[in-house]
């Protein structure tokens, strides 16, 4: 397939799961990809090497590192902001600079990352934001601060989809239910209850993910901004 041929992909947060499917689909596609990793090096040097793109050490939980990444980059086609993390446990008890530090990663980054990359993006850019439909339903206890940052993108969307949308740039958030990662392994322990909220009782396949990305980066989806893509067996019905 060729149908991002000659456009310009950076995935923040590349190298596992939904980030690593999203890079496959893209390089698969044509397009020439650069990722980025922070803990995870063999996993991205690999995935680079197996998929001819270009993995860079970036530390989403760093604005300015994200910032100058981003700006370093050039004018990009296509953004991706993949990098997330989850904390569980009781809000009570847990440690203000782990919450602080994962509001970072999942809306700062997102945030100053979109705005970056929109400054050099040509008309019909994309950006494409990875939530959670625990932006929309949170079922169980233990997850408010992730609970809160997979929101905190729905206001993202809309806001920034006003901002760009005069110079043809879309941004978007797509919003996966359980979906078999390294985060949340299917034969994982919270199996059962996911799945009882479900229709589809099943995990998602990060290449799923991925498919729904590739869809909204492309000519079909013009049309599309400041929206929740939401890809979950029916886990928010
Ligand atoms: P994984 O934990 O399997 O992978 C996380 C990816 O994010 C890795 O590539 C990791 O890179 C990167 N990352 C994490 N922290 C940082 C950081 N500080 N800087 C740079 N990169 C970072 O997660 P998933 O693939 O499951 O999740 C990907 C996204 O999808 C997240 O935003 C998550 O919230 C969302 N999501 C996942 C669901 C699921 O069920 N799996 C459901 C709904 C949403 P490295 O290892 O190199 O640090």
């Amino acid at each position: 397939m060729t149908t991002f041929k000659g456009k310009s992909v950076l995935v923040l947060g590349g190298s596992r799961g939904i980030g690593a499917a999203i890079v496959r689909r893209f390089a698969a596609d044509g397009a020439t990809v650069t990722f980025t990793y922070a803990g995870s090096q063999g996993a991205a040097e690999q995935l680079a090497a197996e998929t001819g793109s270009t993995a860079v050490f970036t530390d989403s939980a760093d604005r300015d590192q994200v910032i100058s990444r981003v700006r370093d980059s050039g004018p990009l086609d296509i953004l991706v902001v993949n990098a997330g993390i989850a904390l569980f446990g009781d809000a009570l008890e847990q440690d203000p600079d782990a919450v602080d530090r994962l509001f970072r990663i999942n809306i700062h980054a997102p945030y100053h990352a979109s705005v970056e990359a929109a400054r050099q993006m040509p008309e019909g850019g994309r950006i494409i934001v990875i939530g959670s439909v625990n932006g929309d339903r949170m079922p169980v206890p233990g997850m408010a601060s992730y609970a809160v940052s997979k929101s905190a993108l729905q206001g993202l969307a809309r806001g920034l989809a006003r901002d760009f949308g005069p110079r043809g740039i879309t941004i978007n958030v797509v919003q996966p239910g359980p979906v078999d990662t390294d985060a949340n392994p299917e034969n994982g322990p919270m199996r059962e209850l996911m799945h009882s909220f479900m229709a589809i009782k099943r995990h998602g396949r990060p290449e799923e993910v991925a498919g729904m990305v590739a869809w909204l980066a492309g000519p079909e989806a013009g049309f599309v901004t400041g929206a929740m893509h939401t890809i979950d067996g029916a886990f928010g019905a």
